[in-house]
């Protein structure tokens, strides 16, 4: 279970961990309207740092305005509530997760008469898929349930409700003894994992799903394209085949709560001999170089909480 933090931030105030809930009437209980983000914050020499706490907010937003849910807060609020929540709990590295919802009004499915929510809380929280995973890798499947159709959702918006389909793929993955599972975006490409973005590599190149995949914008697929550029590898956003997995030199994939986690098989197929690539090694050690502070932040990613 997660473990208890003192206090979350609950519509503009801070409440105790306990105290922070909601009447069964919630809409988005019943409908998914909610909207969320993951970020992390990591313990660094200076104290702990938010990690792209901008690009996090700005896609909360975006998510919420795809979703015809006004905020009752500014950005510039959200985000000094965000490290509010990470300050008073004194957390030094931790998990922190942002959270909007349709509140208690009515069951119509037009939602939006119901009074919009915000929580934010913070806890401590390794690596999602295990630490040995960032090293050793983690085996995955390509799931029998696709992603959304580009026009039966928005995924490109973090939305509750589209987390039902995340849940599908998740469950079977684990059914069939996989870490994580892979699916296609309608077209029969490859899309995302349940709660990751995904890379190939393959001659040198870097390739990843396009937006137009039916992708979450990963924040840290931002950052990897961004680090990759930096150490002069080419990246490329295009339509990724199935079978492409299976002959790549090396699958790795990336997520707030996953980090930069390789792929060691895919559907059994082992992928690069069954060890971390040499360019997924590159991009964790720039990764983790420099959201522990070890290295110059040159891409003004880490917002101290001082
Ligand atoms: N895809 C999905 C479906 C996700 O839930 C996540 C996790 N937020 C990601 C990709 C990765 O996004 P990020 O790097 O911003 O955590």
């Amino acid at each position: 279970m997660i473990p208890k933090s003192e206090f979350i931030w609950m519509d503009g105030k801070m409440v105790a961990w306990d105290a922070a809930t909601v009447h069964v009437g919630t809409h988005a209980l019943h409908y998914g309207s909610s909207v969320f983000e993951g970020i992390r914050a990591y313990s660094t020499a200076q104290g702990p740092a938010v990690f792209c706490l901008d690009q996090h907010v700005e896609r909360l937003f975006a998510s919420c305005k795809m979703f015809r849910m006004p905020v009752p807060f500014t950005p510039a609020e959200i985000r000094a509530a965000i490290v509010q929540v990470v300050r008073d709990n004194k957390l030094k590295s931790c998990y922190i997760r942002p959270l909007v919802f349709r509140g208690f009004d009515n069951f119509s499915l037009d939602p939006r008469r119901n009074p919009v929510q915000v929580a934010i809380f913070a806890f401590e929280w390794g690596s999602y898929l295990g630490n040995e995973s960032i090293e050793n890798g983690v085996d995955v499947g390509i799931s029998t349930w696709r992603r959304m159709a580009p026009d039966t959702g928005a995924a490109l918006g973090k939305i509750g409700g589209q987390y039902v389909n995340s849940q599908f793929i998740a469950m079977e993955a684990a059914d069939h003894g996989y870490q994580e599972g892979i699916a296609l975006d309608v077209s029969g490409n490859v899309s995302e994992g349940s709660g990751d973005n995904i890379f190939v590599v393959a001659d040198g190149t870097i390739f990843t799903p396009p937006l137009g995949s039916s992708i979450l914008k990963g924040v840290t697929r931002y950052a990897t394209i961004t680090l990759a550029r930096d150490l002069g590898l080419p990246v490329s956003e295009q339509n990724i085949p199935r079978e492409m997995l299976y002959v790549a030199d090396e699958v790795f994939i990336t997520g707030t709560a996953a980090e930069i986690v390789p792929i060691r098989s895919v559907d059994r197929v082992s992928i690069g001999g069954g060890a971390r690539g040499a360019i997924t090694k590159k991009i964790q050690d720039e990764f983790f170089a420099i959201v522990s502070g070890r290295v110059e932040d040159r891409h003004h990613w880490l917002t101290r909480v001082g």
